[in-house]
């Protein structure tokens, strides 16, 4: 019987069970998953010259100094550092991320209506205003110009719901979309570049082998440390009997810590059908991830957001910038993100070729220049904050909770975390069992 069986062996599962056998050596643990093929979402592939990560433009960076320093720990000197060059398509223009900051990119006539928008919400909001979905967060404190020309558009073709069926709790998320300073928007609209969204302002990534090398320098201390690592196996029962968990009528465990799909996990443990009903209220959102290889050096770009409803991707990351390795010299590559909702019927050649047309037709790339294309679908990309769907998650949680499951992670919690957010979110519920 081992101690600890963490389910799911993507990053939230790979750190929590690091961070435990870190602490507590004699602890022994084993992490499951049902991919042959380790990592998750940060996975990464390599062909022809190109590296690909395949689960979309993976970054590192935090707020949090201190997850930022142990998760660049993994890579010692292997790192490349940046500063972001991002930007949002609005109309033919490149404008620097985030928008409220780079104002200045845009013409004289915009710039004016859109600060005067700012500055009209900014000055007839009540100090104890709190917006209760997203689509009011973003006209109570962006105003009507931002919200049209970006955060309504952009934000409706990520998410693919009505955005008053958004709740607020993840732009209030430390490290996610800031609320604007207002002096740094009047420097902007004036001409004066400034810096929003701080945290992401300078960015990390691996010199080599794509964001998957996070992945597997952390996976290497962890077999250093002695995990035990089950892959290519599928957890689909889980009972208790007594004080023991046992998994697939075949392993047993003392203590689960869960960071597969929430929703799945309930019906894998025969939960009751209250839960089992709430279950299928959590909402999220497949992605689609294409690479794109290109027989031409790329713009000095990392990535841009592209709220035109006519076009297929919300966002193309140019991830040969990422790291030199990234594309054979005077080659680039791309990533194109496009967001799918559970209830959408895939159609993966249609979309790739859409999004092709969609490349050309923004003139980034024209049909000479494309020497291969691949992509990779997750069921699971992002979790959608709809009002429901937290409620939903709240109750489901505590569920799971009160049979003895610590959940983990985006999937096992259900949250739009980033790496670092599950990485500290793993490591205070290490702490908090041991105290
Ligand atoms: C498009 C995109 C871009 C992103 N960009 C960034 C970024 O720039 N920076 C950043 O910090 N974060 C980024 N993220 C977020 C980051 O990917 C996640 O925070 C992180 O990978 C979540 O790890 P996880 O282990 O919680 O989930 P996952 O990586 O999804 O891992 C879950 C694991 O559970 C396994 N599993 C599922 N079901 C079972 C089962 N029944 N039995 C056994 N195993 C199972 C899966 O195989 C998987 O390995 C991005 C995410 C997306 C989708």
């Amino acid at each position: 019987m081992f101690s600890t069986v963490v389910l799911g062996g993507g990053w939230a599962g790979l750190v929590y069970a690091l961070e435990l056998r870190r602490r507590f050596l004699s602890t022994d643990v084993l992490v499951i998953d049902k991919s042959t093929q380790l990592g998750g979402l940060l996975r990464s592939e390599a062909v022809n010259g190109f590296t690909f990560d395949v689960g979309g433009s993976h970054v590192i960076f935090s707020g949090n100094k201190e997850i930022l320093s142990r998760m660049l720990g993994f890579l010692g000197n292997g790192f490349v550092k940046h500063e972001r060059k991002s930007f949002i398509r609005i109309g033919d223009a490149l404008v620097p991320y985030p928008l409220e900051n780079g104002l200045y990119a845009l013409p004289l006539e915009d710039r004016a209506d859109a600060l005067i928008a700012f500055l009209e919400v900014q000055m007839n909001r009540a100090v104890d205003w709190r917006p209760s979905n997203l689509d009011e967060w973003i006209h109570g404190f962006f105003g009507k110009w931002i919200a049209k020309k970006y955060l309504v558009p952009y934000n409706r073709k990520i998410w693919k719901r009505d955005l008053r069926e958004i709740d607020v709790d993840w732009v209030y998320t430390p490290g996610r979309l800031p609320i604007p300073d207002w002096r740094d928007v009047v420097k902007s609209a004036m001409g004066i570049a400034t810096v929003g969204y701080r945290e992401q302002a300078t960015f990390y990534y691996p010199s080599i082998g794509g964001i998957q090398t996070l992945y597997s320098s952390a996976l290497r201390e962890a077999e250093s440390l002695g995990i035990a690592l089950l892959s290519g196996y599928a957890i689909k029962s889980l009972k208790k009997v007594g004080d023991e968990w046992i998994i697939n009528d075949e392993i047993k465990a003392k203590n689960i810590i869960s960071s597969i799909p929430l929703n799945e996990l309930v019906t894998y443990m025969n939960a009751p059908e209250y839960v089992i009903k709430l279950s299928k209220r959590l909402d999220y959102n497949r992605v689609l991830v294409i690479g794109v290889a290109l027989n031409k050096p790329a713009p000095d770009q990392h990535w841009v957001y592209v709220p035109n409803e006519d076009v297929i991707f919300h966002r193309y990351a140019w991830i040969s910038n990422y790291s030199p390795q990234n594309a054979p010299r005077d080659k680039s590559s791309l990533l194109l993100e496009i967001t799918i909702s559970p209830w959408e019927t895939v159609k993966e050649d249609w979309f790739v070729n859409k999004a092709l047309r969609d490349l050309m037709n923004l003139g980034i790339a024209g049909e000479g220049d494309v020497l291969f294309t691949m992509y990779w679908l997750h069921e699971y990309g992002y979790p959608v904050h709809t009002i429901e769907s937290n409620r939903a998650r709240n109750e489901v949680i505590n569920w799971v909770k009160e049979q003895g499951i610590t959940p983990i992670g985006r999937w096992g919690c259900w949250r739009y975390w980033n790496m670092d957010k599950v990485y500290e979110d793993a490591t205070n519920k290490v702490v908090q069992r041991f105290r």
